[in-house]
């Protein structure tokens, strides 16, 4: 049987404890999964690996790429241990942050960070427990921060700690990241996430340790990137919309307007961005989502987000196939929506004035004008394949290359149907592959016309600059091509 997504905006499903084993990956992939998420926040390297071997295994079965995405935790905040338990804080009380590694009690706790202590001003807000607590600074020093409670509530061992209005001078890899990563890497991912992203320097940073083993992604969840959202979209390989941090650091009602803005900024540059974090929340334990949540997801999807993510939902929840399929549905059902394509259209951004961007836009047109069944691009790093998607064609856009770790990467991208395929010799070889890898995953009929973007001479990465249209003529027979 071969897959074929109906869904142009892809699927993200994080791993947990709830779907580690080979069935429940294969049954989320048949539901709708595009991308696999390990979240290195959470579980030991042998899990992750499994959750991994598993992945490859259902791709082995299926023939089609997988991403994987492993998500780094970053440099995440947290205060120490109490000695008696959790302490409750009132408004108005006074409480101490210091570096002391002695347990916590009503009047202090232990930060174990003195670069923040560092950074840190009077008058600045540190929020705790994911904002349930809010503290202003009233005095600092190098090893402590003496505050008044804003906003009070319980607190306990471990809770993380976020400070919005200071750009910390952190690097987004920890230790834990760096060597999360070397293992990740190592184990074949295909993407890695950066969290907590400030600066487009810190991409910089991680280019060089990732080499080109994989693509990386930016989580923005933190105004310092907001800030500098043009620079880090320019260095990125994509973008994460993480909106729990980013709700934390900011305030909830400025979320929708930063995803409209970071999405729209993706796409301007053709970079993948996901829209993430309590997409269908309540699914954690109802088989069904609240309306606000089918509309949450429905409006990633019109704002031309390239993938939705779902994390708890898949990684702890109760009804994980349940929460793909009901991704699945909504994204299905808002592209049958005229106003969906018309909307995608209006804002198709403007070719940039090289010979890729011009053979991409053209390409979109004459498949439009011709009722092409699908737009079949050949890459080596991937580009044809992005500038492509970045115009939301109406038809499928195909992905041909011979790089496998390129076909599981571009999984990601709006629209893009992946595929792995010899790197053509002439322009023949060119029009048979494309029309064969057409008509086996079923995009086109006899009669049917395709576009076919490449690059001359085959096989040099971003160098699109031919553009053929081929009409499917009858066939007496087709070979299926299997394994992956
Ligand atoms: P996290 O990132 O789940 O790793 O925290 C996503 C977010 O903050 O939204
Ligand atoms: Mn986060």
């Amino acid at each position: 049987m071969r897959i074929r997504r109906e869904h142009l905006t892809k699927i993200v499903a994080t791993l947990g404890p709830g779907t580690s084993s080979p069935e429940k990956i294969d049954a989320l992939f048949r539901a709708g999964v595009d991308v696999f998420r390990l979240n290195f926040s959470h579980g030991a390297y042998e899990e992750h690996k499994k959750r991994l071997d598993a992945i490859r295994e259902v791709e082995n079965e299926t023939g089609r790429p997988i991403a994987v995405m492993m998500d780094l935790q970053g440099p995440k905040l947290r205060v120490g241990q109490f000695g008696d338990g959790p302490i409750d804080l009132a408004t108005g009380d006074h409480f101490r942050l210091d570096l002391t590694d002695k347990a916590g009690d009503q009047s202090r706790i232990q930060l174990p960070h003195p670069e923040i202590f560092a950074a840190l001003e009077t008058g600045a807000e540190l929020l705790l427990d994911d904002g349930r607590v809010k503290l202003r600074v009233t005095e600092c020093g190098k090893e402590f921060a003496d505050t008044e409670v804003v906003v009070g509530g319980p607190l306990s061992d471990r809770k993380g700690v976020n400070v919005p209005g200071v750009v910390l001078p952190l690097s987004p890899l920890t230790k834990k990241d760096r060597a999360d990563m070397e293992f990740g890497l190592e184990a074949g991912v295909d993407w890695c996430a950066l969290s907590f992203v400030q600066r487009p320097e810190d991409i910089e940073e991680a280019k060089i340790l990732v080499r080109d083993r994989a693509l990386v992604l930016a989580k923005l969840e933190k105004p310092a990137a907001i800030d500098r959202l043009d620079g880090i979209v320019e260095l990125a390989d994509g973008i994460m919309v993480a909106r729990g941090d980013l709700g934390v650091e900011m305030p909830p009602e400025d979320v929708p307007i930063l995803q409209r803005r970071i999405v729209r900024a993706c796409r301007r540059a053709g970079k993948p961005v996901v829209v993430a974090t309590q997409m269908l929340d309540s699914m954690v334990e109802r088989p069904v989502p609240t309306r606000a949540e089918a509309t949450d997801v429905a409006n990633a999807v019109y704002e031309g987000a390239d993938a939705v993510m779902l994390s708890a939902e898949t990684a702890v929840g109760k009804y994980p196939v349940e929460a793909v399929e009901m991704m699945n549905r909504i994204i299905n059902r808002v592209q049958k929506d005229d106003a969906y394509w018309k909307n995608l259209a209006s804002e198709r951004p403007e070719p940039e004035a090289t010979t890729p961007d011009a053979i991409s836009a053209a390409v979109q047109q004459i498949g439009s004008t011709i009722d092409a069944k699908a737009i079949a691009t050949y890459t080596t790093s991937g580009s044809t394949t992005l500038r492509v998607a970045r115009q939301r064609p109406e038809m499928p856009v195909i992905c041909l290359t011979p790089r496998t770790d390129t076909a599981r990467r571009m999984a990601i991208v709006w629209g893009v149907h992946s595929c792995r395929a010899p790197d053509a010799r002439s322009m023949e070889d060119m029009i048979e592959t494309a029309v064969h890898q057409a008509r086996i995953d079923e995009f086109v009929e006899t009669d049917d016309r395709i576009v076919i973007t490449a690059g001359l001479p085959f096989g040099t990465p971003g160098k699109t600059n031919i553009l053929r249209i081929a009409r499917i003529r009858p066939k007496d027979e087709l070979h299926e091509v299997s394994g992956f």
